[in-house]
This record gives structure tokens, C-alpha cells and sequence, in this order.
């Protein structure tokens, strides 16, 4: 086996990046596949662009599954046998972290290229993968958590099973041991620090991004030949994946309404539905169908399956409104990526939607999930729709991952040079300092 090296101050040229339970090769909007997939491809992609050679360890969930897979120049996705390949849901995969520790270590010991200078994780899971990694690396762990199970218990829809207290548990171990926790958002820091006691200073506030060149405002009229929709079709877009937690429910439901209090809306509306079911609780489409059908709706809610980025920019781009009425999101891309699109959100004012969204300048946040209320802001925004899609573009412009890498490199050189003892615990200031234009975005204290 190699000898052990110090800690390397400045920033890391190898980077293990962690995605225990989903993959960033899936297809995100189904399953485990969403947000976190999508910051992992571009913030890998960007690390590497700016020197930083990532590996992404991941469950290998098929047989067919080779063992390496170039995903972008200097980004690497590593399969890790850790249980069998299918049938293993996210619940079971405490089991198996043992087994995946186990084979991200032995992988290291066996590379040629050599160490990794510190260990990235995603997602608790993969945080405690990490917490093991960094202790036998000697380097620094940051850890993402994406969603966090005390907040989201506080959040449950009908039919959402809580949290169990094991992942609230792990939580608050990774929470202690991480070097640097990266929030999505200053609210995402604050909870880190009220509900997990996490050290502020070592908690980061590093928005997500948007990608302007996929996601940019374009031709209405050939978006909607793209996707089949008539030109003069009001369309309702909900996209993401199919969970009580989205509450798609909520926008049917304003549907309906919108349609009994105004019928000339009929032939014109039509709700989009674009995604594919993730967990128990709300299987789409059939759940969502029937309650289509039970509304007296059916003929207006159109469903399609996990779409890949450009196809869905074409969805953003041929929609009127993009709802997301979700009980809770860590931040929420599809509300950015629409508004990149040119399309205002009426969201949910929960979690990091009051960060996406920019209430009456790119769209309209609504307090509460009461379907009346989601049916005002439908039309308060089809009223204004022009100046809200200008809003929108110039919000999502505020983000970008070119942005979030330089951040993260950033707060991957500190945690490295204070592990090495080159400087004190920083104040992490710098490390955010060119994100201080965007509003609430401050380090947690
Ligand atoms: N997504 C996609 N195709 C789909 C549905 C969703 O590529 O059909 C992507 C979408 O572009 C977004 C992500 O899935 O980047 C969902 O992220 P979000 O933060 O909105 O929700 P999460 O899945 O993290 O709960």
C-alpha cells in the first residue's frame, strides 16, 4: 500500500465525490434521479474544467454496469459493488454502506494516478462513506446534504412517510464530523445550524446554478410544435419527479378551479405533467390520472415521461406557467431552469423556492398549499406574464455553476489549508464573497 502523505494546502487536484444512491448517469426526474444528479454532472464537469480531476463513486444498480465510465474530460464515474445490483431501495442502503466504504477505500489503494487530496459527499449516506474515507485519506470532507430529514418531517404531505430517526441520526453524525457543510441557501444554513448544531463557521452558502446556454428563452411558437401543443393553449407546466412531496395534486386541483370559475378557459387550458414516480405514495401517472378524472379534468392534463435537458428547455420554453407547489425543496432547479426559459413560477414560499423565485418580480410565491390560492396566482401571473418572463430571465441570470465551482474550489482550498495548518479556521467570507450580490445569501452565524 502507498504511504500516507500530509494534508496539501491549495486546492485539490483529486477530488472523490460521493453519490452513494443515485448515479449521475441516470436520467434525473425519476426515482432517486433529480436535483443532486444534476449538480453533480455540472459541478463535476466545471471542477474538472478549472483543473480539479473528479471521481464520482456511485452504487453500481446493474450488472451491465461497466466498472469505469469517462462521464466528461477529468470527470470519472466509478460503479462500487455494494449489494446486489436491482431491487435495492434507498431505505435498504444503510446495509450496504459498510460493503461501499469498503470498496472506495480499496479502489484508492490500488491507483496509479494517486491520492485524493479530499472527499466531496452527497446526501447522508454518502456522508457516511465520507466521514470513513477522509479519516483514512487524512483530507478534508465537505459534505452536501441536499435535503435534510428533520426539515423535511416538519414538511410531510399526506401519504409521506417520515424520516426515520437513523437518517436523523447519521445526519447529525456527518453534521460533526464534515469539515465544511455546503447549504444551498442561507435558510439551508440556518437550519443546518438550529437543527444540527452545526459549527457556522464551517458552514458555506453556495447556491446551485443554471445552465444559460441549455436553458435560454427561444421561440415560443416552434417550442410548442416541439412538443405537440397548440399555439394558443394555455399551459400549467409541473416537472420533476412524481411525489406527495411535489404535490402535484395541487396544481390539478387549481386547475379544476380555474376551469369551473372561468369554462371559456377549457379548450385552452392544459396542465403538463413531466415526470415519473419516485418512492410510494403518489404513483404517476395512474394516481394522478384518476385524480385528473375525479376532478372532471382528465382531457386536460397531459403526462410525459422523464425528459432529457434540451427536450425539457422546449417544455419550459412552450409553457405559460411552471407551478411547483412543493411542501419542501432544498432549493428547486425546475423553478430556475423555467425562468432561464423566459417562463415565470408560481411556487410554494417553502424552503429555497423563496430563493429561486423572485416573489412579483420573476413570479409569484403562494404561502400554504390551498388550490384557491395557486388558481389566483395562476392568473395574477397570466396577467402580467410579459414583465414576469423579463424578471425571470434576469433572476435566473443571478446563477450560474460556473459560479457555484469557483465557490467550491474555494472552500476546498480553506478546508484543505486548515487541515494542513497553513491558516486558522478562516472566516469563510471570501469563499462566498462573489455570491454577495444575490439576496440572503450570507454565511450562517
Ligand atoms: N429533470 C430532468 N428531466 C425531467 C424532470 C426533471 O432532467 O423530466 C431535472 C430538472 O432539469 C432538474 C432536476 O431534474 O434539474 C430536478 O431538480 P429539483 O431541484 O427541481 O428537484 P429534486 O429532484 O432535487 O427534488
Amino acid at each position: 500500500m502507498p504511504a500516507r502523505r500530509l494534508p496539501r494546502p491549495g486546492a485539490p487536484r483529486r477530488v472523490a465525490t460521493l453519490s452513494v444512491h443515485t448515479s449521475p448517469l441516470d436520467q434525473p426526474g425519476a426515482g432517486d434521479a433529480g436535483g443532486m444528479n444534476v449538480y453533480i454532472v455540472e459541478v463535476s464537469r466545471r471542477l474538472a474544467e478549472r483543473g480539479v480531476e473528479v471521481d464520482v463513486f456511485t452504487r453500481a444498480t446493474s450488472s451491465d454496469l461497466p466498472p469505469v465510465v469517462e462521464m466528461a474530460p477529468g470527470v470519472t464515474v466509478r460503479h462500487v459493488s455494494a449489494g446486489p445490483f436491482e431491487g435495492l431501495g434507498k431505505e435498504e442502503l444503510p446495509g450496504q454502506l459498510c460493503a461501499f466504504t469498503a470498496a472506495v477505500l480499496r479502489e484508492e489503494a490500488q491507483h496509479e494516478e494517486g491520492h485524493y487530496d479530499l472527499v466531496h459527499s452527497h446526501y447522508w449516506l454518502s456522508g457516511q462513506v465520507g466521514w470513513l474515507a477522509r479519516d483514512r485519506w487524512s483530507v478534508p470532507l465537505i459534505h452536501t446534504a441536499h435535503t435534510l430529514a428533520k426539515v423535511k418531517n416538519e414538511a410531510l404531505a399526506d401519504g409521506d412517510r417520515p424520516e426515520p430517526r437513523s437518517r436523523v441520526i447519521g445526519e447529525e453524525q456527518v453534521v460533526a464530523e464534515a469539515d465544511r457543510l455546503v447549504a444551498n441557501t442561507d435558510e439551508e444554513a440556518r437550519q443546518l445550524v438550529r437543527h444540527y448544531d452545526a459549527d457556522p463557521a464551517r458552514t458555506l452558502v453556495i447556491p446551485p446554478g443554471v445552465d444559460l446556454d441549455r436553458f435560454a428563452p427561444g421561440d415560443r411558437a416552434a417550442a410548442r410544435r416541439a412538443v405537440s401543443v397548440p399555439a394558443d393553449a394555455l399551459v400549467l407546466l409541473f416537472v420533476g419527479r412524481i411525489q406527495p412531496l411535489k404535490a402535484p395534486d395541487v396544481l390539478l386541483h387549481a386547475a379544476a378551479r380555474l376551469v369551473a370559475d372561468d369554462p371559456v378557459l377549457r379548450p385552452r387550458l392544459r396542465v403538463h405533467v413531466v415526470g415519473a414516480p419516485s418512492g410510494s405514495g403518489l404513483e404517476a401517472p395512474e394516481q394522478l390520472q384518476k385524480l385528473a378524472g375525479d376532478l372532471g379534468i382528465a382531457d386536460v392534463v397531459h403526462f410525459f415521461p422523464p425528459q432529457p435537458p434540451d427536450r425539457l428547455a422546449e417544455h419550459y420554453r412552450a409553457a405559460d406557467v411552471a407551478v411547483v407547489p412543493s411542501h419542501n425543496e432544498s432549493f428547486g432547479l425546475v423553478a430556475l431552469e423555467a425562468q432561464a426559459c423566459g417562463t415565470p413560477v408560481v411556487a410554494a414560499a417553502v424552503g429555497g423556492l423563496r430563493t429561486a423565485v423572485r416573489d412579483g418580480v420573476s413570479g409569484v410565491l403562494v404561502a400554504g398549499h390551498d388550490p384557491a390560492d395557486y388558481a389566483v396566482a395562476v392568473r395574477a401571473v397570466l396577467a402580467r406574464r410579459e414583465l414576469l418572463s423579463v424578471g425571470a430571465r434576469r433572476h435566473a441570470a443571478r446563477f450560474s455553476w460556473d459560479r457555484t465551482a469557483d465557490a467550491l474550489v474555494a472552500a476546498y482550498a480553506s478546508a484543505a489549508e486548515e487541515m494542513a495548518g497553513v491558516v486558522r479556521r478562516p472566516s469563510l467570507d471570501w469563499a462566498v464573497a462573489p455570491l454577495r450580490a444575490l439576496p440572503g445569501m450570507q454565511v450562517a452565524r
